[in-house]
């Protein structure tokens, strides 16, 4: 049988080879009367016409008086928006939201369903680019490129931890160094490290040398000494964040740091990182100060100086207190991106499993909102609002899901993101650059995607609002082109298969 099924995907190719060949018209699409909003021409927004040909964006007009292509397929845009297609630079696709690793184990079926969805979850809320920041099951990226839909895909490989650092101290000691092949040896724990690991393996540059002959793009590390039940991790010196920066640099990737806090991002402002990969919702010995302190005040300004990339992640507190708020679970967008048995588990017993967790002392729910918003929350926005004022570098990302939490789905978790980031006081053409070509060109992949300019992939999304008068525009979508493959937002669905 195996023969067999060769054979026929060789014939299914040279099909499409053939097809593509001699019927170049059918790849010709003409988007006319369409109102074009792209973030490197913020300043001449208006009506016009985008030519797509075998996948690429060819022509960009905006007097809207070009004339229709010969042989093209017309797409009216009249009354409608089209902007780039969308890019979330922080994302963890291997794990399911709301679910341990253990209980995803025991509930298979559930779980092939929830992948299936993942791509399409995506494309629905108008994501086309993701990058996956710390690949620990790569078979999980292969399923999702290998899908017939998906955005296009990229990743740091494996990520950088300390020994015994963050996050590797959240799994035994016996069985944390397996799933992180690329973790930082620390010559003086030696004793703490299994002998079949050798330290020449495990320098910096072996790392990043590693990660980047898996094909990464950038590389990921992390600052973090611990919360909750896990405090005073191992975090590596300013010399080891040195050899990292000096072999990703060499090696032309991206370095970012797990950083949330204000000791942490001046590590890694020290350090000259790429992008901090959070907003800054820990000021340690200043969390009760009500006001940003003058202190905090000098980073954020460095980080605005040097153009860091910035990724504030508030979802990643949300996405907690989504279990304490009522109307989370209720929003109708939530049954778009999740498939209905899964949904199901996450309103029984079982699955609040995370909020028990996140409330030991059995708060009330609204005592529990009132905490995250006064406290993190409202921390995370002082910081995002005085760098907004400053026009800081933000790269847009989720970190989704930044823990087991069912408060940060795919797609979705991106919109609700952008409200948040509304919410601290990022203007929404700084949120759409954030999302476009912010993010193209720090990834290095600005010569492929992040505008509609000729040349570039056609990745785009047509809206029924404008994302520059309203935040809500995001989820107005009615189509989205993946590689020049027009798609109905309906069919990507859940409810709709
Ligand atoms: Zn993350």
């Amino acid at each position: 049988m195996k023969t067999f099924a060769i054979a026929l995907t060789l014939l299914f190719s040279v099909l499409a080879v053939a097809e593509t060949g001699s019927k170049q018209s059918a790849d010709r699409i003409w988007i006319t009367d369409v109102t074009i909003i792209s973030p490197e021409s913020l300043d001449q927004i208006g009506k016009g016409s985008v030519l797509i040909e075998n996948g690429r964006i060819v022509a960009v007009d905006r007097t809207n008086k070009a004339k229709k292509p010969t042989g093209a397929t017309i797409v009216s845009g009249r009354g409608q928006y089209l902007i780039p297609g969308l890019i979330d630079s922080h994302v963890h696709l291997a794990s399911v939201p709301g679910m341990t690793f253990d209980q995803s184990e025991g509930k298979q079926k559930m779980v092939e369903e929830y992948f299936k969805q993942l791509p399409r979850s995506y494309l629905y809320f108008g994501y086309t680019t993701l990058v996956d920041l710390a690949v620990v099951r790569p078979q999980v990226l292969e399923d999702f490129r290998q899908a017939p839909l998906h955005p296009d895909l990229y990743d740091c490989g494996a990520s950088l931890p300390f020994a015994n650092g963050y996050p590797m101290s959240f799994l035994p000691p016996t069985i944390r160094f397996k799933p992180f092949p690329n973790f930082i040896y620390d010559p003086k724990h030696a004793d703490r490290i299994p002998p079949e690991y050798k330290p020449e393996d495990h320098t910096p540059a072996a790392d990043v040398a590693r990660a980047k002959s898996s094909g990464a793009i950038c590389i990921k590390t992390y600052f973090e000494r611990g919360f909750a039940n896990d405090k005073n991790l191992p975090v590596m010196g300013a010399d080891v964040l040195a050899e990292i920066r000096k072999a990703t640099t060499q090696d032309g990737l991206v370095l970012m740091i797990h950083a949330n806090g204000f000791e942490a991002q001046k590590f890694a402002v020290d350090g000259d990182v790429d992008v901090i990969a959070h907003g800054m919702w820990h000021w340690g010995a200043l969390d009760k100060k009500t006001e940003l302190p003058d202190e905090i005040k000098h980073l954020l300004d460095q980080i605005a100086q040097k153009k860091i990339g910035y990724q504030p992640t508030i979802q990643v507190l949300y996405g907690e207190a989504a279990y304490f708020d009522p109307k989370y679970l209720k929003m109708d967008a939530i049954a778009k991106v999740t498939p209905k048995d899964m949904l199901e588990w996450f309103q029984s017993p079982e699955g609040k499993w995370f909020g028990k967790e996140l409330n030991e002392d059995g708060a009330s729910d609204a005592e529990m909102l009132k905490d995250y918003e006064q406290n993190w929350l409202r921390r995370v926005r002082q910081v995002v609002a005085y760098l907004a004022s400053k026009d800081a570098n933000f790269v847009f990302g989720t970190d989704t899901p930044s823990s087991p939490t069912y408060g940060n789905l795919p797609g979705l978790n991106g919109y609700l993101e952008m409200k948040q980031l509304q919410k601290a006081g990022m203007s929404l053409a700084q949120i759409f650059r954030a999302a476009t070509i912010n993010n193209a060109r720090e990834f290095k992949m600005d010569s492929q995607f992040g505008s509609i300019e000729p040349g570039k992939i056609a990745n785009l999304v047509l809206m029924r609002k404008s994302p520059l008068e309203s935040v809500d525009a995001y989820d107005t979508i009615t189509t989205v082109w993946v590689h020049g493959k027009a798609v109905p937002r309906d069919t990507l669905a859940v409810t709709s298969r």
